[in-house]
C-alpha cells in the first residue's frame, strides 16, 4: 500500500507531502530533495539508507524544522511545520558537542535553552543507562568516541522527545563500540518509545533499528522503496535467519541504485 494512501491515524506523527529541496551554491542550484512523500507514526521507527548525497541528511534538517522545503508540506501532528518543535531532539553526525564545556555543562544545555527544569536525578538514571554517569565533569575531549556519542544521546534524550532524529549517529564508531550503541539505542527505545528517524549507511544498522526502511537514491534524492521490519529493535532479532534475510533485502535494493 502506498503509505501517502494510509489514513491519517491518531498516532501519525510525521508526513513529508511532496517535499522538495534545493540549495542555491556558487555553482548554481544544487537539487537535493524531488517529491519526498513519507509517514512516520509516534513511539515507531525508521531508517534511512541511500549513497552519499542523495537527500538524507536534508530530509532529517526538515523534519527537524531546520530547513524548509521549497515545495511540499512536512506536518508535525498534522500541522505545518514552522519552526523547530520542542518534541524534536536532533543528534548530528559529528556529536555536535562543545568542546569548551563539560559533560554536564553539554547535556544540561538543551534543558537551559528550553529553560526547563533540570532534574538531576532523572539525568542520572539516563547516564546511568548510558554508562557515562562517571564522566560528568571532564570535557569531550577526553571521551572515546562512543563515549562522545553516548553524551550526545543523552543531551538528546534529556528533552524527553516524541521524535529523536539521528543522522549518521555510529559512523565514527570501530564495529563493536557501533554493535553496543544499537543495541542501546534499541533498548532506549524499547524503554521509552519515541519515534527515532536514523540516517545510516550501514545496512545492518537500518535493519536492527528501522521499523520501515526508506530506500533513498537519486540527485535529487527521492525514496526509492520502503522496506517493512516490524522486528527491528527487538532485543532478540539481531543475528538471526530473519536479520540476515532482511539485510540481504535491503542490500539489494541498494544495489539496484549502484
Ligand atoms: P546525504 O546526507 O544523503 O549525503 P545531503 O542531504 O547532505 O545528502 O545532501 C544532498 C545534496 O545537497 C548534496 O548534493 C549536497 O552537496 C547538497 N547540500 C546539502 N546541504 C547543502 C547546503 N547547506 N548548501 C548547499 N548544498 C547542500
Ligand atoms: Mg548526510
Amino acid at each position: 500500500m502506498n503509505i501517502l494512501s494510509m489514513p491519517n491515524s491518531f498516532n501519525e506523527l510525521v508526513r513529508c507531502v511532496g517535499i522538495s529541496k534545493s540549495y542555491l551554491t556558487d555553482q548554481g542550484l544544487v537539487r537535493a530533495l524531488d517529491s519526498v512523500d513519507m509517514v512516520l507514526e509516534s513511539a515507531r521507527t525508521m531508517a534511512l539508507v541511500g549513497p552519499s548525497g542523495c537527500g538524507k541528511s536534508t530530509l532529517l534538517l526538515i523534519m527537524a524544522g531546520l530547513e524548509k522545503p521549497d515545495k511540499g508540506e512536512m506536518l508535525f501532528r498534522s500541522r505545518t511545520l514552522e519552526k523547530p518543535p520542542r518534541e524534536v531532539a536532533l543528534t548530528l553526525q559529528d556529536y555536535g558537542l562543545f568542546p569548551w564545556k563539560t559533560v554536564r555543562a553539554n547535556v544540561e544545555l538543551g534543558l537551559k535553552i528550553r529553560k526547563e527544569t533540570i532534574d538531576w536525578k532523572k539525568i542520572m538514571e539516563l547516564l546511568d543507562e548510558l554508562d557515562i554517569s562517571d564522566k560528568l565533569e571532564v570535557h569531550p575531549q577526553q571521551l572515546s568516541g562512543g563515549q562522545k556519542q553516548r553524551v550526545a544521546l543523552a543531551r538528546a534524550l534529556v528533552l524527553n522527545p516524541e521524535l529523536l532524529l539521528l543522522d549518521e549517529p555510529f559512523a565514527a564508531l570501530d564495529t563493536l563500540n557501533r554493535e553496543r550503541l544499537q543495541e542501546l539505542a534499541a533498548k532506549l527505545w524499547r524503554q521509552r518509545r519515541f519515534a527515532m528517524a536514523l540516517v545510516t549507511h550501514n545496512i545492518q544498522e537500518a535493519v536492527r533499528l528501522g521499523q520501515r526502511i526508506m530506500v533513498m537514491g537519486g540527485a535529487p534524492g527521492t525514496i526509492l522503496k520502503t522496506v517493512d521490519n516490524p522486528m527491528a529493535c527487538a532485543a532478540d532479532y539481531f543475528g538471526t535467519p530473519e536479520f540476515y534475510d532482511k539485510c540481504s533485502e535491503v542490500r539489494s535494493q541498494l544495489e539496484l541504485i549502484a
